[in-house]
């Protein structure tokens, strides 16, 4: 699988939301970059060789007004990045149709969260069919779910509405502390049924173990904080460890060469859909 180099930007900790199953704690779920942090930040994104992806994540990015107005502008006129963005859904419909507008040419993936606990079913379809019709034909929009454990009906049956309306969930399965939810009996039949016996990284996310794969992470991938930090991946920021440097303060350096992975978990589905794990991914 050919790499893409990836960088998973959480551009603000404020959300709209509080879902009970966050993996951010509410404490860290708040601000967002200054409007001299912001510049800052496209300015590193501007100075970045190659043609990157810049996944947007938070929070939530539509929940933090500089996002539309200029990180998204300042990305699409400063530099030739592809731009994804991770969102709840939950901005209006004309927010959701300017950033459509600003990112055409330039979208690769509209990750959609969908969060029941604070959105109905068929409000949030119809909203994902709209947007879909907005955004560039060539962009991919996929729709998550986190399997909460004793809701799992609810998600097969979105799964069901989804389908019917031409969309795609991407079932995410329940991380808590280190690892994943326990489901029980019953739930394990729903959790089969939506991600199959051993799905790979494209068909759900059962955060597995790549530990000793040589992994591009902090080479071609890599995780950025709304203070600048930067981390190789989740889960070594986790363990305190593969930071890069600040992308404010201009001391973010990319490791030089891939290496085996350390960890027994790998959380995020991001680095191994874009070719970054060995022997990982559509190859
Ligand atoms: S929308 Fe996402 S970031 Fe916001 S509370 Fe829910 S899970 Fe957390
Ligand atoms: S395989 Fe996953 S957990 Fe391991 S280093 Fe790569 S991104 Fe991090």
């Amino acid at each position: 699988m050919t790499r893409q180099p990836t960088v998973e930007w959480q551009v603000c900790g404020v959300c709209n939301y509080d879902c009970s199953y966050c993996i951010q704690s509410k404490a860290a779920r708040v601000g967002h970059p200054s409007a001299d942090e912001v510049e800052r930040f496209l300015g590193f994104f501007g100075r970045l060789p190659g043609r990157w992806e810049i996944k947007m994540t938070g929070g939530e990015p539509f929940a933090f007004r500089g996002f539309l107005e200029r990180i998204v502008p300042g990305l699409v006129e400063g530099t030739s990045h592809t731009i994804s963005v991770l969102t709840n859904l939950s901005a209006p419909l004309g927010q959701l149709e300017r950033f459509a507008r600003l990112s055409r040419g330039r979208l690769g993936i509209v990750s959609a969260s969908l969060h029941l606990e604070h959105v109905g079913l068929s409000e949030f379809v119809e909203k994902a069919v709209a947007f879909r019709a907005l955004i560039d034909p060539a962009a991919r929009l996929v729709v998550n779910a986190v399997l909460v454990p004793g809701r799992l009906e609810e998600v097969r049956a979105a799964e069901a509405a989804l389908e019917a309306a031409g969309l795609r969930l991407f079932p995410q399965i329940m991380k808590v502390g280190p690892g994943v939810v326990d489901y029980d009996e019953a739930d394990r039949v729903h959790v089969e049924a939506l991600v199959g016996v051993s799905p790979g990284p494209r068909r759900a996310n059962v955060a597995p173990s790549y530990a000793g794969k040589r992994c591009w992470a902090g080479v071609e991938y890599f995780v950025l904080l709304q203070n600048g930090e930067a981390y190789a991946c989740r889960t070594a920021r986790r363990f305190g460890q593969g930071r890069l440097g600040n992308a404010l303060d201009g001391t973010l350096l990319r490791w030089d060469a891939p290496s085996p992975c350390p960890y027994a978990i790998c959380p995020c589905t991001v680095p191994a859909n874009r070719g970054m794990i060995e022997g990982v991914g559509d190859a």
